[in-house]
């Protein structure tokens, strides 16, 4: 079978692996109060189903793979296969997205692992308002698995929902502690994903979060080292050279760009965070019909929309599709 690569007109090399649709925390903006009906346990992919759709990934020219969830942290024996995806794909790039909770445990285990980077998300650093956002997560636990993870090594990235009347009083003390603790700050914008929680009021474009930096004239744009560093638009201060990023999801869509594929937890995939429907490839993983696994994923890589727009009715939730 063509690579998928040259089987289409761009480059598509990123994959993003929900594992679980579990998560130990519920934002407001990912999940409803009474949280999502969970995916049983038995309609779930295995390890052995999910190592099976890597090494077709690999051969479809899948180059990075990033691991999330719901929060990847979060399942039972993720120790185990951490530990597996290096030596099992010794030229796939893995990375790996959390909500900071159980970082403290793990970091040492990632970095054994093999991963060099892992993003957390962390969208205030006011204890209370964590406590409210989460739904009643405890803040210190992220700050110590942040300070673990940047003890033994692995760079960081700090992902930021920026959602206004909440955290956008907060842009100058995210900077400062990114920088202390040598961290990569990415502001994302407020995604309409969930009808409910999403309004116009409370989302902060890129043009007014850039507008919003301290000394907004000594940021400027820099190149991006390659395609890889994904959907960011990336910042350098002039006198302090520290890097951000901004993710315009919404008022920049890099549609055109996008090199990404997203995996649930239950088999599915979708060719974009806004599709409406993921095509499921359950059975055939699980019965192991690697030419069947292959053609549905080349089907829907080859029907991703030209723009996210299009797609969307705001009745999906991130912690299922992975972000
Ligand atoms: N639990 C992990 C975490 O929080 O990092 C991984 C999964 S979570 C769904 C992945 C990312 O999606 C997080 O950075 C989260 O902030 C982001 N996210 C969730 N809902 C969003 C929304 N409506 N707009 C923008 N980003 C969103
Ligand atoms: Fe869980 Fe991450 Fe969604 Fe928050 S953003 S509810 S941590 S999956």
């Amino acid at each position: 079978m063509a690579s998928l690569i040259g089987s289409l007109g761009r480059c598509l090399d990123y994959a993003r692996l929900s594992i679980t649709d579990r998560c130990n925390l519920r934002c407001r903006y990912c999940m409803p109060e009474e949280g999502i009906p969970w995916i049983a346990h038995d309609d779930i992919l295995t390890y052995e189903d999910v190592l099976f759709l890597i090494d077709i990934l690999q051969d479809l020219g899948i180059r990075k793979i990033r691991i999330t969830g719901g929060e990847p942290l979060v399942r039972k024996g993720i120790a185990s296969f951490l530990a597996m995806l290096k030596p099992t794909f010794p030229n796939l790039r893995f990375a790996l997205t959390t909500n900071g909770i159980l970082l403290e445990k793990y970091a040492e285990i990632l970095v054994d692992a093999g991963f060099s980077g892992v993003n957390v998300s962390l969208d205030t650093l006011d204890p209370e308002k964590f406590t409210f956002v989460t739904r009643g997560g405890d803040l210190r636990q992220v700050f110590r698995g942040i300070a673990r993870a940047a003890s033994v090594g692995i760079s960081i990235k700090i992902n930021t929902v920026l959602i206004q009347g909440f955290n956008d009083g907060e842009i100058l003390p995210l900077l400062e502690y990114a920088r202390e603790i040598g961290a990569l700050l990415r502001f994302i914008e407020f995604m309409p994903l969930d009808g409910d929680v999403w309004s116009e009021g409370r989302f902060l474009p890129a043009e007014i979060i850039l507008q919003r930096l301290p000394e907004p004239d000594m940021w400027h744009f820099i190149e991006k080292k390659d395609h890889s560093e994904g959907p960011a638009m990336y910042l350098r201060h002039e006198k302090t050279a520290q890097r951000i990023g901004i993710i315009a999801a919404v008022t920049h869509h890099f549609c055109d760009t996008c090199n990404r594929l997203r995996f649930s937890a239950d088999g599915e995939i979708r060719s974009c965070l806004f599709s409406r429907k993921g095509t499921s490839l359950f059975l055939p993983l699980r019965t192991r019909e690697r030419n069947a696994v292959k053609e549905l994923i080349v089907r829907v890589a080859q029907e991703k929309p030209r723009c996210w727009k299009d797609l969307l009715d705001g009745e999906r939730h991130m912690s299922r599709i992975g972000g």
